[in-house]
């Protein structure tokens, strides 16, 4: 998974586009909180078409591997049904997955 490492450490140092990411700072952005995880009404054009490059699904393909289990997981807080995830703003269903997944340590 050296690939994954490679973007992991791009991402959490900043890309230098000068947009801010809730993922920085480990949470969700609270402002693209949603009652259902495919209610992507509060998220950008841009930030979808960063979940389809990654190849986001809200449904694993792979049993073992989802986003719940996912070291890039934000998880939902208290009162809220969606978690997010560090690569990309917007709702993430626990059950998700993409190619970036990665194991917790
Ligand atoms: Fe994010 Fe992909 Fe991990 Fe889900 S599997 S939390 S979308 S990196």
């Amino acid at each position: 998974m050296g690939s994954t490492g490679l973007f992991l450490g791009w991402t959490l140092t900043g890309c230098g586009n000068g947009e801010e990411s809730g993922g920085e700072t480990g949470e969700a952005d609270q402002s693209l909180m949603v009652e259902n995880c495919n209610d992507y009404s509060k998220v950008s054009a841009s930030e979808i078409k960063k979940r389809e490059s990654l190849g986001y699904v809200e449904s694993t393909p792979i049993p073992d591997k989802h986003c719940s289990n996912c070291q890039l997981y934000i998880p939902a807080k208290e009162g809220q049904n969606c978690g997010g995830c560090i690569l990309f703003k917007g709702p993430v269903f626990e059950e998700g997955y993409c190619t970036y997944w990665a194991p917790q340590v």
